[in-house]
């Protein structure tokens, strides 16, 4: 059984708890916090899902992965506004964390304490190889940590990094494959 499907268990028991799904682009993050969250619909627990305003790229309410399947979500500017889910919440799904204040971490620590099964799905590293945002304080209080790995368009390899294509220094620059491609630790120092 894995980690997160023990907690899962747990949770039925009534304890909170945080899952961290991280990974580059293309490691598939959202498609695994929707499948959790799809067993969690399956098993009738209730559900809010919030994603930062800043991402912009796809439509305003729903969570969007690359392959095109969609959960609705709540679009907020900024951690705080997590903190008022409905009275009956019992899981609360978090995609693009990195985005997010460093508040994260605290209001995901209150919802766990308070019973609430948060999951959070978010870039660990930059274009650069530096920590995300509040994603490295986040997976440091969770109890799992789920990294992924996209392949390498260099090697085939699994890749950790995702390399920015243009030339642009700026943390923040959202795109998808015209902006970004996943790289080996290897082929990323090419
Ligand atoms: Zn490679």
């Amino acid at each position: 059984m894995q980690v997160h499907e023990e907690i899962f268990k747990r949770r039925s028991e009534g304890g909170g708890s945080i899952e961290i799904i991280c990974g580059s682009m293309f490691s598939g993050k959202t498609e695994e916090l929707m499948r959790r969250l799809k067993r969690a619909r399956i098993a009738r627990l209730s559900i809010e899902i919030f994603s930062p305003k800043a991402d912009t790229r796809y439509s305003e309410n729903a969570l969007v992965s690359h392959n095109a399947n969609s959960i609705s979500s709540m679009q907020v500017s900024k951690a705080s506004a997590i903190l008022a889910p409905g009275n009956q919440v019992q899981v609360v799904g978090i995609d693009e964390a990195q985005f997010f204040d460093d508040e994260l971490p605290a209001i995901c620590n209150a919802l766990a304490n308070n019973g609430v099964r948060v999951i959070v799905a978010g870039l660990d590293m930059d274009f650069q190889g530096n920590p995300f945002g509040p994603m490295p304080a986040l997976m440091a209080i969770a109890e799992s940590v789920t990294k992924l790995h996209a392949v390498c368009v260099v090697c085939g390899n699994p890749a950790l990094y995702s390399y920015r294509l243009v030339n642009n220094n700026g943390q923040i620059l959202l795109g998808e494959k015209e902006s970004y491609e996943p790289r080996c630790r290897l082929c990323y120092g090419l």
